[in-house]
């Protein structure tokens, strides 16, 4: 069955959804997006979500396609339409549609929605844990701006499966900023989580946002910082989070097991108390 996706203001089966050869995130990548999860129909850290991209579009001098309100009718149209009981919601924003020029047109932003269905609740990778390498962050200097330039995490992905892994940590000045899609952290020997600070050097994830408030609430100690590769190796555990990963327990990082090289115990406790809390505000 064909899907029925959402293009400025049509519900159309996806063959028959169209967008310009002169939109601006097919020409230039001027395009924001993001991705929400959706469990038993609901869409989970939908509020946070529809912040981040306001910010993302802010940062651009973009224009809002349509209202918050509307933003969420389309989500639940779609999830209804397709029969989403689990998977994720995919939004997209462009400039819109103009000449090609290097300056910003005074255009419509384009927006598109799409749905996949998915288990993101008993995804395998979460029993299992994954294998990452690191990698060399090759990315541009606004990775706070939620924006579809995604060709150098495709290209760390890739390098990660040639090596038979799972997916990439990415360094900066010999340090790890996040993963080539999800927010990356390390558990001390004593117990600390550790991730990187925010700033322009990584995307602020709403997965992480909620995650860290769980862990302080369940009164494990956090330190935003900086860690290095070989301070990944000597943890206790690894984890990353992404809103379809929720948190996706890391056991080996360049070919060096992490702890007892199994998935951890405070990420396997994090990703059950993610999933519990945000069901209960997903609407
Ligand atoms: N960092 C990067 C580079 C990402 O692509 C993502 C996923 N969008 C994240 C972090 C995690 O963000 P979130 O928890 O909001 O999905």
């Amino acid at each position: 069955m064909s899907r029925i996706v959402y293009v400025n203001g049509d519900y159309l089966p996806e063959a028959d959804a169209k967008i310009s050869v002169f939109d601006r995130g097919f020409l230039m990548a001027d395009a924001v997006y993001e991705v929400t999860s959706v469990i038993d129909g609901k869409i989970l850290a939908f509020d946070g979500h529809i912040e981040r991209l306001q910010r993302s579009l802010g940062e651009l001098d973009m224009k809002a396609p349509c209202s918050t309100e509307d933003l969420l009718d389309i989500h639940r149209e779609l999830i209804k339409r397709n029969n989403v009981v689990e998977g994720l919601v995919y939004l997209q924003v462009t400039r819109g549609v103009a000449d090609r020029d290097f300056a910003y047109p005074d255009a419509e932003p384009s927006l598109v929605l799409f749905t996949q269905s998915k288990n993101v609740v008993n995804a395998p990778m979460a029993k299992t844990g994954m294998k990452v390498i690191s990698i060399p962050d090759i990315r541009w200097g606004r990775r706070d701006i939620k924006t579809v330039q995604l060709l150098a995490p495709s290209m760390g992905k890739m390098a990660a499966k040639a090596a038979g892994c799972d997916d990439a940590w990415l360094v900066e000045d010999g340090v790890v900023t996040e993963g080539t899609s999800n927010n990356a952290y390390i558990v001390t020997q004593e117990g600390t989580i550790v991730t990187r600070d925010l700033g322009h050097h990584i995307l602020s994830g709403i997965t992480r946002a909620a995650v860290l408030r769980f862990a302080a609430e369940a009164q494990i100690k956090i330190e935003e910082r900086p860690f290095t590769i070989e301070e990944a190796k000597q943890a206790k555990e690894a984890f990353v989070t992404s809103a379809t990963t929720f948190v996706g327990p890391v056991v080996e990082i360049d070919g060096v097991p992490i702890g007892d090289g199994k998935v951890g115990d405070i990420a396997r406790r994090l990703r059950e108390i993610y999933i519990e809390e945000s069901l209960k505000t997903a609407i």
